[in-house]
């Protein structure tokens, strides 16, 4: 297998990085290995990596042996990645906006796609979101993210960072947060720590939603007042439904609901529904 240098960068020396793609080079050996090795690529393996940038994983990752897409929306740095990987058959790039790439175009099977990314920051909730919708085709996915968005993904009821996206995140998947990362591993440093985490799709789901639109409006509504009790905040849901039927304790406020409780609720208003339009 022929190996790529690892010198860095692998492109144009004087590339600047652009903020409003938010670029922040990893440049940091050691966490750039402890990276890789948490990923623990394997040949054969199919994965994705989203902003490739100047290659800093993207070059161990080929190394590795495995299969590499990439997504990339800086022309100029998609343009030298494609130079650099011109003879490597297992690399592909799409250059373009991953909030517009399809999984499906890559893969039809189920669970085969590692994802991967030290997602731009300035897109990585909606990056999420907009994976979550294929997760059926994704293995697992490892990313760098600011740390304080890994907290709030990993937040359990009752903590100040539960929210809309620990409940939605959780519901589709396992949160692992791996560990911390300086701004002084990247350039330009960023002004905030982040954080590496790994998502793991739910193999058995033993709480379904009926109807994940449902569960998302529900979340989305709960805690856009989250102060107020349920029985506030989500009376446009309920409307005229009967709350005595409703499986949660409408005085709770919503940091107080588990994940589990959300999409027993969600199944009761939707249940409540389809009976109230027969
Ligand atoms: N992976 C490189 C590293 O670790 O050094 C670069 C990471 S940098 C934080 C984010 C990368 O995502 C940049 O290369 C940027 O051009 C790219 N990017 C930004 N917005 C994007 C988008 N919507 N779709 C795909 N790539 C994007």
């Amino acid at each position: 297998m022929s190996q790529y240098s690892s010198q860095h960068p692998i492109t144009q020396p004087d590339h600047q990085a652009r903020k409003r793609f938010g670029q922040n080079f990893l440049h940091d050996a050691h966490i750039i290995r402890k990276i890789i090795q948490a990923i623990a690529p394997q040949p054969g393996q199919h994965l994705l990596e989203i902003g490739p940038g100047q290659g800093a994983l993207t070059i161990p990752l080929v190394n590795s042996g495995a299969t590499l897409d990439v997504v990339e929306l800086d022309r100029d740095l998609a343009g030298w990645l494609q130079h650099h990987f011109a003879d490597c058959e297992r690399f592909t790039l799409h250059m373009g906006d991953v909030l517009k790439f399809e999984l499906h175009t890559l893969t039809q099977l189920p669970r085969s796609i590692r994802v991967i990314g030290n997602l731009p920051y300035n897109i990585s909730t909606p990056c999420l979101f907009h994976l979550l919708e294929s997760e059926a085709l994704i293995d697992d996915m490892t990313f760098m993210l600011q740390k304080e968005v890994v907290q709030r993904l990993a937040a359990t009821p009752d903590d100040d960072e539960y929210g809309r996206l620990s409940v939605m995140v959780q519901y589709f998947c396992s949160v692992e947060h791996l560990f911390d990362v300086p701004p002084g591993a990247f350039k330009p440093a960023p002004k905030v720590t982040s954080a590496i985490v790994r998502l793991v799709p739910h193999r058995h789901t033993k709480d379904q939603a009926m109807d994940t639109t449902l569960l998302r409006d529900l979340v989305r509504t709960a805690f856009s007042q989250r102060r107020k009790t349920l029985r506030n905040c989500l009376k446009p849901m309920i409307g005229d439904l009967d709350a005595n039927a409703l499986p949660v304790d409408l005085a709770l406020r919503p940091e107080n609901l588990t994940v589990a409780d959300y999409v027993r609720l969600s199944n009761a208003i939707c249940r409540l529904r389809r009976d109230a339009t027969r």
